[in-house]
Parts: C-alpha cells; sequence; structure tokens
C-alpha cells in the first residue's frame, strides 16, 4: 500500500499551506505526503512553481517523504487527460479522475443530467477509457461521480474496473470522502483479493483533515477480522 494523502491547498479549492501540510504531516507521524493539486493546462496558479516545491518541502518534511502530484480530469471520450505531456512531465505522479463526463466533443455533459442507466453504461465506458491511459498513475475516487449523483455502482462492474484497472498497472485509490463511501468496501475487498496497490487518500481540503482515511481503512480492516 501506498501511504500518501491526496491534499487539496489553498492554491485551488482548498485552504492552507503546502507548509502547514507538511507540518500537519509529520505531527501525525505520516510517513509520506503526496500533494495531488488539480491541475489543466488551463489553471491559473504557477504549476511550474507548485512543481518545483518538492525540493523544499521535502527538506522540511524529513524524515517524511514528499510527493508532488496533479489530480487531472478526464478530457474526452477517447481517453484523453485535460493536460499537456510537458505538465504532466513535471509532477510525480498524474491522479486520473472523472468530475463530469465528457460529451465526446470538447465539453462536459451536467452532472445529474442522464438517466440513471444511461449513466451507469457511460461512467462504466468512460472510467475504462481513463484507466487505460497510460499516463494515468492513479484512479483517483473511482466511480465518484456515479456515486455522488445516481447512488450505488453495479458491484460486478465496479469489480471488473477495479481488476482491469490493477492488471493495467493503475494504483487504486481508496478515498476517505464521505460521497465516495459506497465504494469503500468493494475496492478493499476486491483489491485484497487481487492483491491490488492502494492509493490511500484523505481528500483533505485543508490540513486538519489529512490522515481521515487511514483511521477508516484501519478500522475497517479491524472489523472484517472479528
Ligand atoms: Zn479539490
Ligand atoms: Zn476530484
Amino acid at each position: 500500500m501506498i501511504d500518501a494523502h491526496g491534499l487539496h491547498t489553498a492554491m485551488t479549492d482548498g485552504q492552507g499551506t503546502l507548509e502547514a501540510y507538511v507540518l500537519q504531516g509529520k505531527k501525525l507521524g505520516l510517513e509520506a505526503v503526496a500533494f495531488t493539486e488539480h491541475a489543466s493546462d488551463q489553471t491559473s496558479y504557477d504549476f511550474e512553481l507548485y512543481a518545483q516545491s518538492k525540493a523544499r518541502l521535502q527538506e522540511l518534511a524529513h524524515p517524511m517523504r514528499v510527493y508532488v502530484a496533479a489530480e487531472v480530469k478526464l478530457a474526452h471520450t477517447d481517453g484523453t487527460l485535460d493536460i499537456s505531456p510537458e505538465r504532466a512531465a513535471l509532477v510525480d505522479f498524474i491522479v486520473g479522475v472523472l468530475h463530469s463526463y465528457p460529451d465526446g466533443n470538447h465539453g462536459y455533459l451536467k452532472n445529474k443530467s442522464l438517466d440513471r442507466d444511461i449513466a451507469l453504461k457511460l461512467d462504466y465506458t468512460l472510467s475504462k477509457a481513463l484507466i487505460q491511459n497510460p499516463r494515468v498513475d492513479v484512479w483517483g475516487h473511482p466511480v465518484g461521480v456515479f456515486s455522488n449523483f445516481y447512488g450505488p455502482y453495479d458491484a460486478d462492474k465496479l469489480r471488473e474496473l477495479v481488476v482491469l484497472a490493477a492488471r493495467q498497472g493503475r494504483i487504486i485509490e481508496l478515498n476517505s470522502a464521505y460521497r465516495y463511501r459506497h465504494v469503500f468496501s468493494s475496492i478493499v475487498e476486491t483489491c485484497l483479493e487481487i492483491n491490488c496497490l492502494i492509493s490511500i487518500g484523505s481528500d483533505a481540503h485543508q490540513p486538519s483533515e489529512l490522515g481521515h482515511v487511514v483511521g477508516h481503512l484501519r478500522d475497517y480492516l479491524k472489523n472484517r477480522n472479528v
């Protein structure tokens, strides 16, 4: 398992500085923290400066490790990500996600605008396209959009996607944000069964939310063994 935590700072839609997260991570005794700022080619903050902050943060974090990564949306139905190869090359890894469904015409469909069955089919197809993109290192908040707007996912389809992602060499994110909790147990169970790598993501948007997912996972595994 990867002991890293998806983080968003005040640079994008979170609160707190990079340094504040590092200090909080040290206080909690984490082995590593991973910043996963939202990124695309249009992001307004200085992405290069963000990517270059690793050395400075690593010094502050020692002996905890720091990763500087990016959370990137699927931009097109063919699996294209919303980031240039040049930008993607600046970070340690890419968390590929769906935030809304690409319409195949360089735009996005409005969330919640589809019939549930159509949305499920589309989510399944787009998730497949996302996890088959070799630029994606971590599959972030798997089926999160669907769970958020349409309710529980089809269990067989979810299992199929997790297995496919693992076979493609992707790391599956276990995201502790409440809205993704529906899929928590399915992902853990499938990954225990087929032995895939899990990325532990707190989806923290402020330093105090750091590390929450570790507790959830510990509790889940403890109760499972009883
Ligand atoms: Zn965010
Ligand atoms: Zn996200």
